[in-house]
């Protein structure tokens, strides 16, 4: 399997995970115009996309998907609660599916499982091709027993490191939002993912992806400090037992293979 971030972050979130058979893309909050250059500079092409995923409704998630299957008309997987944050024009492909159900596309076996976020509703996905497994997880508040359950022995997980709580709490945001931010259905903060990231680390998952990082609230040296500090701590050497990349807003992350 594959898997490439094309963008990451409050302005724009979009993956693309990849099988021998099948294109999926997670997520597009990318006009068609930054998702078109980045996907050819990754050497993606967007006519093979097979099925978007969304996880939630939020715009940064969503907001891209219309123009692009009008585009290339590609068919829609969205959670039904989700669907009212979709733009119109993206309805005639939404395809039905229960989507709190696993299910397969291809020759990948989807299983979604549910995130804490201040959403209707918040999906994460778990891909397999039955050899790979690649779990994606971003816009959580707060971690729990299951969700790690859930992302458990994946061969890579893209989890979210969105802020540094010190930061959130002293910065420029209004109260409301710093309260909305922290709270158990807001955005995963560096140490909370840095700590879920060694437990997975233990049950066996080499590759970790940190994602959604707030640009006012966090740095990436920062974030990825975290987590390597949190794996030292659990006696795994970043670059070495296990790896850990940084998912950006505005450039997309090398092609990982999973061979
Ligand atoms: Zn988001
Ligand atoms: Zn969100």
């Amino acid at each position: 399997m594959k898997f490439c971030n094309l963008a990451s972050g409050s302005k724009g979130n979009c993956s693309i995970v990849s099988s021998d058979r099948v294109t999926l893309m997670i997520d597009n909050g990318l006009n068609i115009r930054d998702l078109t250059q980045r996907a050819t500079g990754e050497n993606i092409d967007l006519r093979k996309i097979d099925a978007i995923l969304v996880t939630h409704e939020h715009s940064d998630h969503v907001k891209g998907i219309a123009s692009l299957v009008k585009k290339y008309s590609i068919p829609v997987y969205c959670h039904k609660e989700s669907i009212s944050g979709l733009d119109a024009q993206a309805t005639p492909y939404l395809w039905e599916q229960d989507m709190d159900m696993p299910f397969e596309i291809g020759d990948i076996q989807i299983t979604p499982f549910r995130l804490p976020h201040d959403s209707n509703y918040n999906l994460g996905y778990r891909l397999s091709d039955g050899k790979r497994s690649i779990s994606i997880a971003t816009d959580l508040g707060s971690m729990s027993e299951s969700i790690i359950r859930n992302l458990s022995g994946s061969d890579l997980i893209m989890l979210e490191s969105n802020h540094e709580v010190d930061m959130l709490r002293q910065g420029s945001y209004p109260f409301m939002l710093k309260q909305r931010i922290l709270g158990k259905n807001g955005h995963l903060s560096n140490d909370e993912c840095a700590q879920s990231i060694a437990a997975l680390a233990k049950y066996g998952t080499k590759r970790f992806v940190l994602a959604h990082l707030s640009q006012d609230n966090n740095t990436p040296e920062l974030a990825f400090e975290r987590t390597a500090r949190e794996l030292e701590n659990a006696r795994f050497t970043e670059g070495k037992d296990v790896f850990v990349e940084t998912a950006m807003q505005y450039k997309s992350t090398a092609k990982i293979i999973l061979d």
